[in-house]
């Protein structure tokens, strides 16, 4: 792979590079070789039929199994569309298929690949990045014994498979600069609806009529789909209606939709409250549910419930 052009990734990809890709190797557990020397004297020797039972004599100085087996931690933590023509283990599948493809401003961001996150559901760049770093520093300072061991196949395929993707995460603009990097695919979240709620007591805006300033607290409620908002910029959405003059029903809808275009949440609910402005404070709600959903019949019941019972205003 070519990874001129990526400096903003830094040197990461190159030392893989130039890596063959490809492989045939196709290891068996009960083909792995190690040492049968237990002096400590590691690096060479025959092969046995089952490497994982002579614990006691070999365990803790054969330094040749050691690597050879502990390489397989890479083949069990393989995520994507081509695990089973690379893995080594022959009981892992291809896996979180379903959802290879994400979206970056519209861009279509091919998110396959990568590893697992020690066996969790999922995948960081950043972690994933200093393994391969380690590891490929690794190969390139001890490649003799990675010759010597028979993983010189193995280890190029699972440092292949990290180079395929951290490149994939590099999002690309249309001259082939970097314009963002994925660092985490995976919610962990998604087998259950949970609400989110922001209190934003410091909201301020202009009276569009008298240009003086409106005081309020903004509630923000939620339930994410795929996407969530980062309170900081959350904040910084909210000072921008600083200078703005926005009746204060507006307020809340324009919130509302703005919220909506960015995350496409399942359900959501804006609130307004307001300090009186001319002897008359003004609390507006506005919600949402994903049309056809359950959601949608949510949106309608809270809404038609709202305020029932009017909250009694002694503080304003
Ligand atoms: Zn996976």
């Amino acid at each position: 792979m070519d990874w001129s052009g990526y400096d903003r990734i830094g040197k990461l990809g190159l030392q893989f590079a130039n890596l063959a890709s490809g492989s045939t190797v196709s290891y068996e557990i009960s083909d792995i070789y190690f040492t049968t020397d237990t002096s400590g004297n590691s690096g060479s020797g025959g092969k046995q039929d089952d490497p994982t039972t002579d614990i006691n004599t070999d365990i803790e100085y054969n330094f040749a199994k050691l690597l050879q087996e502990s390489l397989y931690l890479y083949d069990a933590n393989m995520c994507g569309t081509d695990v089973t023509e690379k893995t080594g283990l022959s009981w892992r599948q291809n896996c979180h298929t379903e959802d290879q493809y994400a979206s970056y401003n519209g861009q279509t961001v091919d998110v396959s690949g990568g590893y697992h996150d020690a066996g969790d559901h999922a995948k960081f760049a950043l972690p994933q990045a200093y393994t391969a770093s380690v590891l490929g520093m690794s190969y390139y300072q001890f490649k003799d014994a990675f010759t010597e061991l028979g993983q010189t196949e193995h280890i190029q395929r699972i440092l292949d498979h990290f180079a395929e993707y951290l490149e994939k995460c590099a999002v690309l603009d249309a001259n082939g600069n970097v314009i963002a990097y994925c660092y985490q695919v995976g919610n962990g979240n998604t087998d259950h609806d949970y609400w989110v709620r922001f209190n934003c007591p410091e909201f301020t805006t202009l009276c569009p009529i008298t240009g003086q300033p409106d005081y309020g607290t903004i509630y923000i409620s939620y339930m994410p789909a795929e996407r969530m908002v980062e309170s900081k910029s959350l904040k910084l959405y909210l000072v921008s209606f600083r200078n703005h003059g926005d009746f204060h029903e507006d307020v809340v809808n324009v919130i509302m939709r703005d919220l909506i275009a960015i995350m496409a949440p399942k359900y959501i609910e804006v609130q307004g409250k307001f300090l009186p402005r001319g002897g008359i404070s003004i609390d507006p709600y506005a919600n949402y549910g994903i049309p056809g959903t359950k959601y949608e019949a949510l949106a309608w019941e809270r809404l038609s419930q709202h305020d029932r019972v009017p909250e009694r205003v002694d503080n304003r």
